[in-house]
C-alpha cells in the first residue's frame, strides 16, 4: 500500500464528498458553518473565493455537490447546499472591503480577454488583483454571456448577474462593448502578453429529418429561441410546444413556453 501522500491537498478535499464532488471545491461545510452561525458575508466570501459567482450559482448551479452529500445516505435528503448559497448571498452586507486590493501600479503586462461570460471575467477576478491590465472585448453591449442573454429572468434576476459582474468590472476591468473581434491573427499582432479566448460555444443543434424545412417557421433552436425571449423580440408562442432534449436549455425551454402561452 502507498503511503498517503498528505503533500497533495486533493487527500484532504477527497476526505470532504460534497467539496469533492463540487467542480470548483468550494469549501461547502465551512461556509455552512457560518450561514448557521448567520455570518453570511462570510460564508459569502467563502464561496467568493472559489466560485466567483455565489448568488448566481446559488440559483442555478447544477449541484454535483449534492447527490454527493452524506446526509442524503443516511436521511432521505442531501442538505440544500445550492440554495444556501443563495441565502448567503441574498442576506449578506458591504463585501467590498473584503475584496482584494488592485494595485495601482500595474505589472506591465496586458491580457485581451475576448468575450464578457462567466470565463473571461474569472480570468479578470483572478488577474486584477496581481496588478495585470485585463482588457474585455465582447461584441454584446454589456458583459455576462449566456447568464445574461439565455437563462431565463424568472431563474435568475438581472440585479443579481449586475451585482456580482459589477464587482469584478469595478477592479478596473477595460472593458470595450460591442466590439467583436473579427479575426485572432490582427487581435495577436497587436503585442498582447496574453490573449484569454472566452467566446463561449453558443451554437444549438439543429436537426435535419424530413419535414424540418418546411415547418421552419414553427421550429426554434432553443438558445436562439431563448435569446429572444430575453431580449423581448418573442413575446407569444402557440398553446402546444414540443421540446426535444431534457437538460438546462430544454427545461428553460418549457418554462418560457409555459409563460409566454399564459398557463
Ligand atoms: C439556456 C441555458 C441555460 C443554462 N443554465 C445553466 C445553469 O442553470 N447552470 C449553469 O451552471 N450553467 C447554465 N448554462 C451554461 C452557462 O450559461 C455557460 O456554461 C456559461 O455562460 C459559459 O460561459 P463562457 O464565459 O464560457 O461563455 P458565454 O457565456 O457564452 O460568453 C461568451 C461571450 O463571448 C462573446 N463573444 C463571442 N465571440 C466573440 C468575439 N469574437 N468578440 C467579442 N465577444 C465575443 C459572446 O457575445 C458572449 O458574451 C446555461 C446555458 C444556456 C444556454
Ligand atoms: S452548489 Fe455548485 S458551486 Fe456550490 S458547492 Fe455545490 S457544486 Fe459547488
Amino acid at each position: 500500500m502507498q503511503p498517503t501522500d498528505i503533500k497533495n491537498p486533493d487527500y484532504f478535499h477527497k476526505v470532504v464528498d460534497c467539496q469533492w464532488a463540487c467542480p470548483s471545491h468550494t469549501p461547502v461545510p465551512e461556509y455552512i458553518r457560518l450561514i448557521a452561525a448567520r455570518r453570511y458575508t462570510d460564508a459569502y466570501m467563502v464561496n467568493w473565493i472559489s466560485n466567483v459567482f455565489p448568488g448566481i450559482l446559488g440559483r442555478t448551479c447544477d449541484r454535483p455537490c449534492e447527490p454527493a452529500c452524506r446526509r442524503g445516505r443516511v436521511e432521505s435528503e442531501p442538505v440544500a447546499i445550492c440554495r444556501l448559497k443563495r441565502v448567503a448571498a441574498d442576506n449578506k452586507g458591504d463585501i467590498r472591503p473584503y475584496l482584494p486590493n488592485i494595485p495601482r501600479e500595474k505589472n506591465g503586462k496586458r491580457v485581451a480577454l475576448i468575450g464578457a461570460g462567466p470565463a473571461s471575467l474569472t480570468v479578470a477576478r483572478d488577474l486584477m488583483p496581481l496588478g495585470y491590465d485585463c482588457v474585455l472585448f465582447e461584441g454584446e453591449e454589456r458583459a455576462g454571456g449566456m447568464i445574461w442573454t439565455q437563462i431565463p429572468r424568472f431563474r435568475l434576476p438581472e440585479e443579481v448577474i449586475d451585482e456580482e459582474i459589477g464587482l469584478i468590472l469595478e477592479m478596473g476591468v477595460e472593458t470595450r462593448f460591442g466590439h467583436t473581434v473579427p479575426s485572432m491573427k490582427a487581435l495577436l499582432e497587436e503585442g498582447w502578453d496574453a490573449v484569454f479566448v472566452g467566446s463561449g460555444a453558443p451554437r444549438g443543434r439543429d436537426l435535419d429529418i424530413p419535414g424540418r424545412r418546411e415547418a421552419a417557421l414553427n421550429i426554434h433552436i432553443g438558445i436562439d429561441w431563448l435569446a429572444s425571449v430575453s431580449f423581448g423580440h418573442t413575446q407569444h408562442i402557440g398553446r402546444r410546444v414540443v421540446v426535444l432534449c431534457g437538460v438546462n436549455t430544454s427545461m428553460d425551454c418549457c418554462r418560457s413556453s409555459r409563460r409566454l402561452c399564459g398557463e
